[in-house]
């Protein structure tokens, strides 16, 4: 089989979870984010795996994506969108039974002409100008929303995943100057916000990246496993070239494994002749462009012929990909390819 084979560590990724829920008290609820399926992980196997862990309350980004995530957790367990409200949606959000958090008067207009029974959360922007209700606005709007009895106001920061950013203690007063003294629960922090400390909690946080091993919480456990086969083995003489443009020309005599993954299945080109890939506990440097499907390693340190190489796992996780790229490990999770056998454990 040349299929590469993605590990997703579904005890880990519970750990994770209950890992960054031990850090607020117990009143504070630990919901979960699972958009964008999962982190690129599937996001029906780790909705049902949270739950188990113990999460009770889930956040997609578009409503589309609460239908696999109610498939997966049952009838009961809240689902909140993002994206709020969008023309279309009421169907999907009244059968898969989820809340969206309203960003607009457009979309609370939208809300309570098409579902004026069903449940819903408001967002408010406290600076980041991206989703959510502007202070005016919601000033304007408060007293009506209340009366509707929302479920949830939530916020976000802009710059949680650097705790000395003054941008942080910014959004916090203005998120509390919205909403202090509301009788609605609050939540502010995803996963930065939960490791800056209680101030941040409020009733409840959202953490997405940290539950799948990335960063900021660098203390998670790693979730991904990513092991790639071997489909054929030779020698390269000095002064030869290793594939597309010639960009690699052997120094010395080496021996070449040709591996079956490339940037179809998210391994970025731009990591042409700049990553390693491990056989168990030895480096072994990737050599020339990345193909589509193809990846060309240097294996002339192993004793054998390996079998299998690892681009992710113990020796490397999506953060230290993301570096040599200059992206984030939230990049590189939600990148990884669809041809990938997804193995859960
Ligand atoms: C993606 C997202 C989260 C989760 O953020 P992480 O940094 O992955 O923990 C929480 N809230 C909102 C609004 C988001 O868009």
């Amino acid at each position: 089989m040349a299929q590469a084979v993605l590990r997703i560590d579904l005890s880990a990724l519970q750990a994770n979870w209950r890992a960054l829920d031990a850090q607020s008290e117990g009143s504070v609820q630990t919901a979960a984010t699972v958009k964008a399926n999962g982190y690129g992980l599937g996001a029906g196997h780790v909705a049902h795996a949270l739950a188990h862990a113990g999460a009770r309350r889930f956040f997609v980004a578009i409503a589309e994506e609460g239908l696999a995530v109610r498939a997966a957790i049952g009838p009961d367990l809240p689902i909140h969108v993002y994206g709020g409200h969008m023309e279309g949606d009421a169907r999907i959000l009244r059968d898969a039974n989820l809340i969206p958090m309203l960003n607009s008067v457009e979309q609370l207009t939208r809300h309570l002409e098409s579902l004026p029974d069903h449940p819903f959360g408001i967002q408010l922007d406290s600076g980041m100008n991206r989703l959510g209700m502007e202070p005016a606005e919601w000033a304007s709007l408060a007293e009506i929303v209340l009366a509707q009895g929302p479920d949830l106001i939530m916020s976000h920061l802009a710059c949680a995943d650097d705790p000395d950013h003054p941008m942080n203690a910014q959004q916090l007063h203005s998120f509390r100057q919205m909403t202090d003294g509301l009788d609605v629960p609050r939540s502010l922090a995803a996963t930065g916000g939960a490791l800056m400390g209680p101030e941040f909690h409020f009733d409840l946080t959202r953490p997405g990246i940290g539950l799948y091993g990335g960063a900021p919480f660098t203390a998670a456990q790693p979730v991904v496993h990513l092991q790639i086969p071997v489909i054929q083995v030779r020698d390269v003489a000095q002064g030869e070239s290793v594939g597309y443009g010639n960009t690699f020309i052997a120094p010395h005599d080496m021996r070449v494994a040709t591996i079956a993954a490339g940037y179809a299945d998210g391994i970025h080109r731009a990591l042409s002749n700049r990553v390693t890939l491990w056989a168990g506990d030895v480096p072994c440097p990737l050599l020339g462009r990345v193909s589509m499907d193809l990846l060309t390693i240097d294996v002339t340190a192993l004793p054998d012929d390996p079998e299998t190489l690892d681009l992710l796992g113990p020796h490397q996780g999506v953060d230290d990909i993301a570096d040599i790229l200059d992206t984030i490990g939230y990049e590189i999770l939600t990148g990884l390819g669809q041809r990938y056998a997804r193995v859960y454990s």
